[in-house]
């Protein structure tokens, strides 16, 4: 039952100014499928904006690193990356809504008795049968006609501790590694302190090699040189095609060609190009010959690293 998925009906209610549809949407391009856990986090984090004052500028305090920050990513302007929002895993299902200035908001929690009458939302929440036995349909629609009614509601104020800026503070290098590290963690990195994920010793990881990037020259220098690939040109609604082939010597007059196509540097063959460089044609045609075979060739010459 597990995999089955819900079908919407047009009566389920609404997250915030998405529908459910809308929201499940996005839940399944940010969080890969639309997890129940993400769909009742959708509802618990709407229901703590409208507590919100609008002019508020808010933070966000997850009590779970499970889906529910993910609702927060993707209805509010609080990211991880940003620092808005915070992940203290206490275990439970519960997200807060702060003023950043005040440490004041709202906080909203699974309420375990209003939970009662949605015997599925239950089994879910509590793991009372192994997934697999789950009726996930049932599951989704219930989640979708309780939205944030399962859920209490109470004011809080959060610790001056939870408000702290974060800070980096200095910024030296790791005498072990090597790397740029703050200054606070101590006199090595974490890393080196022993909290690396790696299995590999720190001091003996491979480095890889990346090629030394091709050089460009600005427009006013390639007068004289070749095009090293192909640029296309684009005019909305009416053609796409390249304004220069590879190859080509730029002259003067091609100056403003470039600039109205939105080059101001070119890359120009100048022999230059380290190995571990593929030229964009060069990988057509091997793609090309990989293709092809049994009624399928490769006419003419790629032109723009396509073959038409
Ligand atoms: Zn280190």
């Amino acid at each position: 039952m597990g995999d089955q998925a819900y079908e919407i009906r047009g009566d389920e209610l609404p997250i915030g100014q998405y529908s459910y549809k809308e929201f499940r949407d996005m839940a399944t391009l940010f969080h890969n499928y639309p997890a129940p856990g993400l769909m009742l986090g959708g509802y618990m984090v709407e229901a703590a904006k409208a507590l919100m004052a609008d002019d508020v500028l808010y933070e966000v305090l997850a009590e779970t690193p499970w889906c529910l920050p993910d609702a927060a990513q993707m209805l509010t302007p609080c990211t991880i990356g940003n620092g808005w929002l915070k992940v203290v895993n206490l275990g439970r299902y519960a997200v807060s809504l702060y003023d950043k200035h005040t440490g004041e908001g709202v906080r909203v929690s699974v309420c375990p008795k209003k939970l009662e009458e949605y015997g599925e939302f239950k089994t879910w929440l509590y793991k009372l049968k192994p997934k697999p036995e789950q009726d996930t349909p049932l599951l989704q629609r219930q989640i979708a006609m309780a939205g944030a009614s399962v859920c209490n509601v109470e004011r809080i104020t959060v610790t001056k501790r939870t408000m702290k800026k974060r800070s980096k503070g200095g910024i030296i290098d790791c005498p072990v590694c090597g790397e740029p590290y703050p200054e606070f963690h101590g006199a090595i990195c974490r890393a080196c302190q022993g909290e690396t994920p790696y299995v590999q010793s720190l001091t003996k990881t491979t480095p890889i090699e990346v090629p030394e990037a091709i050089k460009s020259v600005p427009i006013e220098e390639a007068v004289g040189e070749e095009a090293l690939h192909d640029m296309t040109r684009i005019e909305p609604g009416k053609s796409k095609g390249p304004a220069f082939k590879k190859g080509h010597t730029f002259e003067v007059g091609d100056l403003c060609r470039l600039q109205r196509i939105g080059k101001n540097s070119v890359y120009v063959a100048e022999g230059d190009v380290g190995e571990g460089w593929v030229h964009e044609n060069d990988c057509a045609r091997s793609f090309a010959a990989a293709m092809c075979g049994e009624n399928v060739a490769a006419k003419a010459e790629p032109s723009e690293a396509r073959w038409r």
